[in-house]
């Protein structure tokens, strides 16, 4: 089976209730980019990337559609085979794992197709058809966000995570004590900076709060910055952001330098290099959650399923934009968050169907 069309499509996606703020940015919509590759067969897969605007990581939306313009001439023809594909990205395009990920979950969900088998099977088989979630909080008031803790351990979900930074940090600190006192061990606790506390900050939230017991996930901007504090804290460390191929995550891993990840699987490039992610943790024993920054129903769908084959003991869980998103590209098996997990899509292929209408004309398409 081999690549005969490529289109490029984009679609804004609005933040309900918006924005959505981080230490580093508000954002109220973002800009999707979708792929649906078309094959010799005639059988289709999509795939998805959506930056969480421009300043979250080095990816924006119009950089996702640019590389993949670049890349996609020299894909059509090629066979759809995972490992194949990326060396053939990697011998178009240097870097630019975001994009790459994009035509990664297409060629996964056209595999599953033209197979009749799920991703997670493609993918090593699914440990379970209930996928735990997490929900982050946003950067708000300690009275909020205790609210909103509160109102999510209701719903079920068995992890939060509440970002922080961008602002005084004894407010981050008021937040995080305000939510132990209300929720306490109800659901585990991620504190994310989302690389906005100096190492200074960071040392004196761990010094603070040496009774609460949350994992800090990337609290300062760099590497460096990690391994300067990486000693002095009481509390587990969790790369996210830094995170952004697997021979960083190989040196992290090696040197000790974190307990665990947050990842995004656009990040790492697509389903492929996620895998390879997920059995390098399994092998040092290191929690990681399977996200990835924003987007609709594929990429919802491709989370969920590399989710479904991590060992459940070490998965933090599947984060998704879905309760940011109204509606869904397909109506009928679009992913939903229900009581704070996730049910893992059972057609072939990544098992949503999207509604191409929505999309519009394409932005570009190559081959046909
Ligand atoms: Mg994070």
């Amino acid at each position: 089976m081999r690549i005969a069309e490529l289109h490029i499509y984009q679609h804004d996606l609005p933040v309900k209730n918006g924005p959505y703020t981080m230490a580093n940015a508000q954002v109220w919509s973002l800009t999707s980019t979708l792929v649906r590759l078309i094959s010799d067969t005639g059988l289709e897969g999509w795939g998805e990337t959506c930056p969480v605007g421009p300043t979250y990581a080095e990816a924006h939306a119009n950089g996702a559609c640019a590389a993949l313009m670049e890349m996609a001439p020299g894909l059509i023809g090629a066979e759809v085979t995972t490992l194949t594909l990326h060396r053939a990205m990697n011998g178009l395009l240097n870097g630019h794992n975001y994009a790459k990920a994009a035509i990664d979950i297409a060629a996964h969900d056209l595999i599953g197709k033209a197979t009749g088998l799920r991703v997670a099977d493609l993918l090593g088989g699914a440990i379970t058809a209930r996928v735990p979630s997490y929900y982050a909080t946003g950067v708000g008031e300690p009275d909020d966000i205790a609210r909103l803790a509160a109102d999510k351990v209701a719903e079920g979900y068995p992890r939060l995570q509440i970002k922080v930074g961008g602002r005084p940090v004894e407010v981050d600190i008021a937040v995080i004590r305000k939510v132990w006192e209300t929720i306490g061990t109800a659901a585990r606790l991620a504190v994310d900076g989302n690389r906005g506390w100096t190492t200074r900050d960071a040392l004196r939230v761990s010094r603070e709060c040496p009774d609460i017991p949350f994992i800090m996930e990337q609290p300062c901007n760099t590497l460096d910055d990690l391994r300067q504090i990486r000693g002095q804290v009481g509390h587990a460390i969790y790369m996210d952001e830094n995170a952004v191929d697997l021979s960083t995550v190989i040196n992290a891993v090696g040197t000790g330098l974190v307990d665990g990840f947050g990842m995004k699987v656009t990040r790492i490039g697509g389903l492929h290099p996620m895998a390879a992610f997920r059995d390098i943790c399994e092998s040092r024993n290191l929690p990681h959650t399977c996200d990835d920054s924003w987007g609709g129903d594929i990429i919802a769908a491709a989370c969920t399923h590399i989710g479904a084959t991590i060992n459940p003991r070490l998965l933090d869980g599947v984060w998704l934009a879905a309760p940011y998103i109204e509606g869904h590209y397909d109506p009928e098996n679009g992913i939903r968050i229900e009581g704070g997990h996730i049910n893992l899509p059972q057609g072939p292929g990544l098992g949503v169907v999207p509604d191409v209408s929505l999309f519009g004309d394409p932005v570009a398409a190559f081959g046909g």
